[in-house]
């Protein structure tokens, strides 16, 4: 659906160019949800904004559903934009103009309806986004989440392939940016829709991605499956942010007065119900200390992540039991 080749952003800065993007490759599947993670600065937004080509790659190529369109002007531009929605950080919505004027607005703009078909077209988004009873409110007397959905409802308008967040939730509390989240997961689901997210938050990636890449410093340095990313982190920036969501600290030389050797067990989908660990331990007589853990879910599997000190004389016979099981293990230094 989206295909970066080699594309790279500079911009000119006082007379001197300055790189904010080096040379992306990178391709985005229909209809997956793919995230962006990175740290202020990182070329977040620039990455994004060469989609849709608010801005233009300085050199490479940027491919929307294998069409070229890194120099698309004119109707050709306005069209692929028609096919783009794009929600951001500060919602961007229009102060002076109600929650169904803001939606209606970019239908508005293209002139390609007539007003029956408008009021039915916003009617129905803001059904989608469950804001019909606020349709004739004010941007200023709506929550931040109810703002967001107004600008998801607005960014649907035209009906877009793809869907462009840019720190959708970032300005929102917790509980409302996982209400947004499943908004938009729903939508991916209902309407087979495109989406690309960018956001600072490794638990935004966990909760909607089925992908992620990795910016620092203008370049990709990881890319996956968001378990795979998430479970075994490989670029010190990647794990930096895999232990903020996981609320993971020192796990460097930690624990001293704990015998045995540290190890981290994942496990993924079924196994992390099954008693796996009682029954490996039963069976080889070995000891264990559980020393941080969680059990939560990537988007709609179930996994689980467990830091134990393990020690007794079956301990490999342990591990090969439980690697026998698909439990994936890393011995941590300690
Ligand atoms: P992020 O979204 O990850 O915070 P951005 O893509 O906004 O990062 O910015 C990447 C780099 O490019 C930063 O160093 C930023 O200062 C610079 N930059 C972004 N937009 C412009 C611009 N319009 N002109 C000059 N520099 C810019
Ligand atoms: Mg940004």
């Amino acid at each position: 659906m989206i295909r970066f080749a080699s594309a790279s952003k500079s911009y000119r800065v006082e007379g001197t160019l300055v790189p904010a993007l080096e040379p992306v490759d990178l391709t985005i599947e229909a209809g997956e949800v793919f995230g962006i993670i990175g740290h202020s600065g990182a070329g977040k937004s620039t990455l994004l904004r060469l989609i849709n080509l608010l801005e233009r790659p300085t050199a490479g190529q940027v491919f929307i559903a294998d069409r070229d369109v890194t120099h698309a002007t004119g109707a050709e531009l306005r069209r692929l934009r028609a096919g783009i929605g794009m929600i951001f950080q500060h919602f961007n919505l229009l102060s002076s103009r109600t929650v169904a004027d803001n939606v209606a607005f970019p239908l508005r703009l293209h002139g390609e309806h007539d007003e029956a078909q408008i009021q039915a077209r916003v009617d129905e988004l803001l059904a989608l986004v469950g804001l019909t009873a606020h349709a004739r409110k004010y941007p200023a007397q709506l929550s931040g989440g109810q703002k967001q959905r107004v600008g998801i409802a607005r960014a649907l308008a035209s009906k877009p392939s793809i869907l462009l967040c840019d720190e959708a939730t970032s300005a929102l509390d917790p509980q409302t940016t996982a209400s947004v989240l499943e908004l938009l997961a729903d939508i991916n689901r209902q309407l087979g829709l495109t989406i690309v997210l960018i956001t600072h938050e490794m638990d935004v990636i966990r909760r909607v991605c089925d992908r992620v890449a990795v910016l620092d410093a203008g370049r990709v340095v990881e890319v996956g499956d968001v378990a795979d990313v998430f479970l075994h982190p490989q670029h010190p920036t990647t794990r930096r942010f895999v232990a903020e969501a996981d609320h993971r600290e020192g796990r460097g030389p930690a624990f001293p007065g704990i015998d045995g050797r540290l190890f981290r067990l994942s496990f993924r989908g079924a196994a992390t119900y099954s008693p796996l660990l009682s029954r490996v331990v039963r069976d080889t007589g070995i000891e264990y200390n559980l020393l941080s853990g969680r059990v939560d879910r990537i988007k709609d599997t179930p996994y689980g992540q467990l830091t134990l000190a393990m020690h007794g004389e079956r301990l490999d016979e342990a591990l090969a039991q439980l690697r026998a099981s698909d439990v994936d293990i890393e011995e941590v230094a300690r």
